[in-house]
């Protein structure tokens, strides 16, 4: 009997979404924007010659980080790259969380952390949100390897405040704190600001939501130049090569689309809110959302089934089998069209 499977790296992976392709399908599951990229991007994609994909793309991504580094008014220095912010995220846990003490983050949080942590043999602890599904910061006021959280929080779209945010980094100077602002363009406060006074301070943000681009595969992390660095050197020892061509190009079209953006940033902000209402007037609670999602549990009917019974309709939304949250559906916000077939199809199912 051969034992090559004793030293196979055994991982229990992460679960995305699913990806349905149906023709007249909602989809609310995976967070995505119901609005297309900015129009620059499609030009980007036209004028792009397909002639330059013989070469390889510049490594440093320059282009990209030059655009961006503008945008936030940072040095490019202090700006990294990825192939959405899942890969700055991974690259981040393998640089910074080396510490045989357990990095910390939330028990309700983004599920991949702990799939990450247990790939990279980090170990870890899960603080317990609090009963209205908030971040504690005197919870993480403890000795740690490192911390990570979503600001605002996924999947319940809670937001944590900059001066709880600075509690955290004062409590933790001789640790990275990585915030996750996967979804900080709905209208939460970014923790950039904190920057200049916390060199431990890694802020991770993505294209994926309010750019528009989940397909293109664009996240990038924002912090100290010496952090940065150390990161440059892991993934120049892993893959020097993960920014594509096309992906540069249009990754600087789009955000050099500042009106677009706030334009459609601003439209969901509005159809979320309009939503809120909705939810509360056919007996569905939930945690204050400043995101592009709510997380919403109802008084009479099971989570499960009415993530069936949506289904059935064609209108996928998120649910999760897992402890504290299993009664619960994060729903993505689409357009103001969208929502309304979503409300009409709950006002079915609720009877
Ligand atoms: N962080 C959080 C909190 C998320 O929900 C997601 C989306 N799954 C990501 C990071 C990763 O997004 P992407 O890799 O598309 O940038």
């Amino acid at each position: 009997m051969s034992n090559w499977r004793d030293n196979v790296r055994k991982v229990v992976p992460y679960v995305p979404g699913e990806q349905p392709n149906q023709p007249s399908m909602i989809k609310l599951n995976t967070n995505e924007n119901p609005y297309p990229p900015s129009p620059e991007v499609q030009e980007a994609l036209k004028q792009f010659p397909a002639e330059r994909l013989r070469l390889y793309p510049d490594p440093t991504a320059a282009v990209l980080v030059n655009e961006i580094a503008s945008y936030y008014k940072v040095k490019p220095a202090q700006v990294f790259a990825g192939v959405g912010s899942d890969d700055v995220l991974a690259m981040a846990f393998m640089t910074f969380f080396n510490s045989e003490t357990p990095i910390l983050f939330p028990d309700i949080t983004y599920s991949f952390y702990d799939v990450w942590a247990e790939e990279f043999r980090i170990p870890y602890t899960r603080i317990p949100l609090d009963e209205n599904f908030c971040i504690q910061p005197d919870d993480y006021k403890r000795k740690n390897g490192g911390i990570i959280f979503p600001n605002p929080n996924a999947p319940t779209g809670a937001e944590l405040s900059q001066r709880a945010i600075e509690e955290i980094l004062q409590e933790n100077p001789d640790v990275v704190v990585i915030v996750d602002e996967a979804y900080v363009d709905f209208g939460a406060e970014s923790a950039l600001p904190l920057l200049e006074k916390y060199e431990n301070l890694l802020v991770v943000q993505t294209y994926s939501k309010s750019r528009s681009m989940a397909g293109m595969r664009i996240g990038y992390c924002i912090g100290n130049e010496e952090l940065i660095s150390y990161l440059n050197d892991v993934k120049y020892s892993f893959n020097s090569y993960t920014m594509d061509q096309l992906t540069l190009a249009t990754g600087v079209a789009a955000i050099r689309d500042d009106a677009y953006f706030k334009r459609t940033t601003g439209a969901i902000v509005e159809t979320r809110e309009w939503a809120k209402g909705e939810f509360r007037r056919l007996g569905f609670t939930f945690a204050d959302s400043k995101a592009n999602f709510v997380f919403v549990s109802h008084e009479r009917k099971a989570a499960k089934e009415i993530y069936q019974a949506l289904r059935e309709r064609h209108i996928y939304v998120r649910y999760f089998n897992k402890e504290r949250i299993d009664n619960y559906l994060r729903i993505t916000i689409g357009t103001r069209d969208e929502m309304e077939a979503l409300f009409a199809a709950l006002k079915e199912i609720l009877g």
